[in-house]
């Protein structure tokens, strides 16, 4: 027994399609558990580049494998989108359609 059932789990696609010029592609996934946090993974190989913060660079970096846009984002202003978008039980997230 214990408490981490499927429903502690939300799940977003971290998607760009370039203001709607071309199909989504995926950055990456994130799942968000609950108890242990935001866990981010390249679901498949043609998927696109992300970092997390290291200490080389402090930020958040996506990359679309499509058109090759680039974003980079503080934690702090990352970390609030992506935790609305999970509060709000969005499946998508496409960052080209952000006013970052
Ligand atoms: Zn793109």
């Amino acid at each position: 027994m214990n408490g981490t059932g499927s429903s502690f789990i939300r799940r977003l696609h971290i998607t760009c399609t370039d203001r709607s010029t071309h199909p989504r592609a995926v950055i990456t996934v994130l799942d968000w558990n609950r108890e242990r946090g935001p866990l981010y993974y390249i679901p498949t190989r043609r998927d696109g580049p992300w970092d997390p913060p290291s200490q080389d660079s402090p930020n958040y970096q996506f990359e679309c494998p499509r058109c090759g846009r680039h974003w980079q984002l503080k934690p702090e202003t990352w970390e609030r989108v992506a935790k609305g978008c999970i509060t709000a039980r969005l499946a998508d997230v496409d960052l080209s359609q952000l006013p970052f």
